[in-house]
C-alpha cells in the first residue's frame, strides 16, 4: 500500500489492524501494536532479550546464521507464519470482514506452527524431534 499510495491519490493508506497509522511493510509486519503482540507471542521464547520487532534485524536474524541451527527453523517458521497471518488478516478486514481479536489469532498461529512442524516429524524430517522439542520448550 505505501507504493500504490504514491501514484493513487485518495487511497486510504491507514493500517487495518491498528486503524492508527500509515500502512506500509516495517509497521505492518511487526511495528504496529497488533502485529508486536503476535510476534511476542511467537518469536519471545525463541529470542528472549534479543526480541526485536525491526524489519531489517529479524530478516538478518533469520539468514545470517548466528542462530543456534535448530531455533533458527523455528524462528524462521514463526516469521513465515506472522507475516502470512498477517497478510492474511490485512485482506479480510480490507474485504470488509472483521478484524480476529489479536489474542484469538495468537492462539490460532502458534497452534498452526506446532501442527506444521509436527506434519514435518511425521513425514520423516531429520532431526525434527529435537527441533518441535525447542518449539515446544519455547512456548511460555
Ligand atoms: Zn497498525
Amino acid at each position: 500500500m505505501d507504493r500504490i499510495a504514491r501514484w493513487s491519490r485518495g487511497v486510504d493508506t491507514t493500517c487495518v489492524l491498528c486503524k492508527n497509522v500509515p500502512e506500509n511493510r516495517e509497521h505492518l509486519f511487526f511495528e504496529c501494536s497488533y502485529s508486536l503482540q503476535l510476534w511476542k507471542s511467537l518469536a519471545k521464547g525463541i529470542m528472549g532479550s534479543s526480541l526485536t520487532n525491526s524489519w531489517l534485524d529479524i530478516v538478518s536474524m533469520a539468514t545470517d546464521g548466528v542462530m543456534e541451527r535448530r531455533k533458527r527453523f523455528c524462528f524462521r517458521y514463526a516469521f513465515h507464519a506472522a507475516m502470512y497471518s498477517l497478510w492474511r488478516e490485512r485482506n479480510r478486514v480490507k474485504h470488509g470482514e472483521r478484524l480476529t481479536p489479536v489474542i484469538v489469532l495468537k492462539k490460532l498461529v502458534n497452534k498452526e506452527v506446532s501442527n506444521k512442524l509436527s506434519l514435518l516429524r511425521h513425514k520423516g524430517v531429520k532431526e525434527m524431534q529435537d527441533t518441535i522439542q525447542v518449539w515446544f520448550s519455547t512456548r511460555g
